[in-house]
């Protein structure tokens, strides 16, 4: 399994609080003075966190005239629901669930005494989590840590109509071997883009090992599945390097239908493409 960071890792600390007995005109000063999109209220003497006020809100108490009104007030007028809150210690990935299932943008981050110890939001996360944390430098496809983040969405959307492509260069030790590590690093960088060409914008090609690539296909059926792996299969073995004229590749492919797991059916995939190498490469292999 791939790590993703944990939360406290990306966090905000220090948030900006307030107490419910504070006006809301209050909160606005401070979100204007720490340039925050929210502030969260909690308990006056225990810093429990109680609940959180953003702009949205702030822009609701001005339209009911309740800048100077305490802010449970406004909290009650809203009938904002109780909390939602993330532990230090959960994973980024759980953050990013929470904001997408709630609708939510800011979270307090609480520790196992349930103390508030920071804030994370989107922009946090952006921030603190570069591009190429996702990315592979060498070929430009996303890399592993991506599958943490698809296998869970694809669990909650309850996703069915998707196939996975395992894809492994033939013999590539040889091309190595016979035109060093430079040449086949070259190689790799080409063999991702003609991937690429072959699928959608919304499908993912990950650089899963050395020279292996899993394509997810969203959306497809077991023909058109099919098809875009032997178009792939088809593709990589017309590809030529003008440094050496003489080389050709060819990949030997692996088909399996989502299973309602994305990593068993990376497993599966991968399995078939074994046989694939078994029945002499360059070939595709589905499995049921
Ligand atoms: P097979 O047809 O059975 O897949 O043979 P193969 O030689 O491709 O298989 P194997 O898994 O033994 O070798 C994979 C090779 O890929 C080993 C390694 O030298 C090479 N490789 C892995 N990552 C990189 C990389 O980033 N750059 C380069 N140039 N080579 C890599
Ligand atoms: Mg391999
Ligand atoms: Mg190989």
């Amino acid at each position: 399994m791939t790590s993703s960071p944990l939360v406290k890792e990306l966090m905000v600390c220090n948030p900006i609080v307030i107490d419910p007995e504070s006006t809301v005109r209050k909160a606005i000063e401070m979100m204007e003075t720490h340039g925050v999109g929210s502030v969260i209220v909690v308990e006056k003497f225990t810093r429990k966190p109680l609940n959180i006020i953003t702009h949205k809100d702030v822009i609701s108490a001005i339209y009911h005239s309740m800048l100077d009104s305490p802010i449970s007030e406004l909290i009650e007028l809203l009938e904002k629901k109780e909390l939602i809150t993330i532990r230090e210690e959960d994973t980024v990935i759980d953050a990013i669930r929470i904001f997408e299932e709630k609708g939510i943008e800011h979270l307090p981050v609480i520790n196992a005494e349930g103390v508030l110890v920071g804030i994370i939001t989107g922009t946090d996360i952006l921030k603190g989590l570069p591009r190429f944390a996702l990315i592979d430098p060498l070929t430009g496809l996303e890399n592993r840590r991506v599958l943490d983040y698809l296998s869970q969405k694809l669990k909650r959307q309850r996703v069915r109509d998707l196939y996975v492509l395992f894809i492994d260069v033939d013999n590539f030790k040889r091309i190595n071997d016979t035109y060093g590590h430079v040449f086949g690093d070259q190689v790799l960088r080409r063999l991702a883009q003609e991937i690429l060409a072959s699928v959608r914008a919304y499908d993912n090609v990950i650089r899963f090992g050395g020279e292996e690539i899993v394509v997810i296909l969203h959306r497809v059926n077991y023909s058109q599945a099919m098809d875009i792996a032997q178009r792939i299969r088809k593709r990589v073995k017309s590809i030529t390097f003008e440094e050496h004229p003489e080389v050709r590749i060819t990949v030997s492919v692996g088909v399996a239908p989502y299973t309602g797991d994305l990593l068993e059916t990376i497993k599966r995939a991968d399995e078939a493409m074994y046989k694939a190498k078994k029945v002499g490469r360059d070939t595709v292999v589905s499995v049921k």
